[in-house]
């Protein structure tokens, strides 16, 4: 009966009472986000470029790059789709980009901060997205575009104005603690933000999100994990502007109704994953959302946050 009800979930996605929650795809190329919009994917959350040119050696021409970006665009013609600059290093690093000796790269030189090695690697990049939205016809202000790995507000702010350049709309992740902690500043230079949860986890809990034995840390239940989130949406509530999920901790269908309960406006996920969280926020009202997120906050353990946000909603 239950998975009868997640089959015929269709979007968009609500609560109970109305409420409305972007529901995203994670994507990463033109195929895979052919297969989110034949889903339930409103749209794309993450569309990952780095595992674009996973295989290559040399940098990717501004044509090869567009055509790969356009291919994206075009599988949802009036949704949004949000592209996120290249996260190259740590669990995936790339031939010309990646600096082969670093002691600890998941500390090293990652996401955003290739602009330390080549400015113009990032430029290049945000140029190609810029020509790809021409060749779809997407009006650049609905070209949604976001840089991992963001340390600091000049950091944000930097980016912001490369990509407002460009007439583009700029956001930033959180997955650096600093970031959900200066949330408000980081929000005066750009349009949205979307929280990492596999990284913010990570740095939060200072654990390897790629070993096993460390799960029980990185595990995005963790209170700590869950108040950084809530103050990163209660800054963009503050502000106007959306914050998303677009970690793995989105497609958790009782997760992603404590994030709704914290302010989130947007999930994104696997697409498979989508039926069953909108088919969970169809059940809760607002209220409900918010006094499982109330619940979770105040837990002191991943297992206990997870009980009392299901005792919050059954209450
Ligand atoms: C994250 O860190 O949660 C995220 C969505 O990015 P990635 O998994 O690609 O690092
Ligand atoms: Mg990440």
């Amino acid at each position: 009966q239950e998975m009868e009800r997640v089959r015929a979930w269709r979007g968009p996605a609500a609560t109970s009472d109305g409420q409305r929650v972007d529901l995203l795809a994670n994507v990463q190329d033109g195929d895979s986000a052919a297969v989110a919009a034949r889903g339930q994917a409103e749209g794309v959350g993450l569309f990952r470029t780095e595992l674009c040119f996973l295989g290559r050696d040399t940098e990717p021409s501004v044509e090869q790059q567009a055509s790969i970006y356009a291919g994206v665009l075009r599988a949802f013609p009036d949704g949004k789709v949000v592209t996120r600059t290249l996260d190259a290093g740590s669990d995936k690093p790339l031939a010309f980009v990646t600096q082969p000796d670093e002691p600890n790269p998941a500390l090293g030189v990652r996401g955003a901060r290739i602009v330390q090695l080549d400015a113009g690697m990032m430029t290049r990049q945000l140029d190609a997205l810029a020509q790809a939205a021409g060749e779809v016809g997407r009006p650049l202000a609905d070209t949604w575009v976001m840089a991992p790995m963001i340390a600091t507000p000049q950091e944000a702010a930097d980016f912001a104005a490369l990509v407002r350049e460009r007439g583009m709309k700029p956001g930033v992740m959180v997955e650096v603690p600093s970031v959900a902690l200066q949330a408000e500043q980081v929000l005066e230079h750009v349009d949205f933000l979307s929280i990492g949860t596999n990284d913010l986890s990570q740095y939060t809990m200072a654990a390897d999100r790629m070993a096993p034995s460390l799960a029980g840390l990185t595990d995005p239940w963790q209170p700590a994990v869950l108040r950084l989130v809530a103050m990163t949406a209660a800054a963009g509530t503050a502000a106007g502007k959306p914050v998303g999920v677009c970690g793995e901790a989105a497609a958790d269908p009782a997760l992603a109704v404590v994030l709704v309960g914290l302010g989130i406006t947007s999930l994104s996920m696997a697409g498979g994953a989508l039926p069953g969280v909108g088919a969970r926020l169809a059940q809760v009202s607002r209220e409900q959302c918010a006094s499982a997120a109330r619940a979770a906050l105040a837990a002191s353990s991943p297992a206990q946050a997870r009980e009392a946000a299901t005792a919050a909603l059954a209450g």
